[in-house]
């Protein structure tokens, strides 16, 4: 399994946005092709996340529907 990281900028850090509220965001970890939360987000806020969330990289303006970076757990 290839690494799964931001194709621009190489980060492992991302977020989503909550799509009935895009002002608030979750941050998330990719880790061995896994989606690790930030333990800042309530276990109840949790987002549902699939291959086609629109995900965005915490370091610079990439983003793009998860399935994108490659072969992910949910
Ligand atoms: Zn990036």
């Amino acid at each position: 399994m290839g690494q799964l990281k931001c194709p621009v900028c190489g980060s492992k850090s991302f977020y989503t946005k909550d799509p009935a509220d895009p002002y608030t965001i979750c941050e998330f970890d990719l880790s061995d092709g896994k989606i690790l939360f930030s333990s800042e987000v309530a276990e109840s806020d949790l987002p549902e996340v699939d291959q086609d969330t629109e995900t965005f990289c915490n370091r610079c303006a990439w983003h793009d529907k998860l399935k994108t970076l490659g072969q992910i757990r949910i």
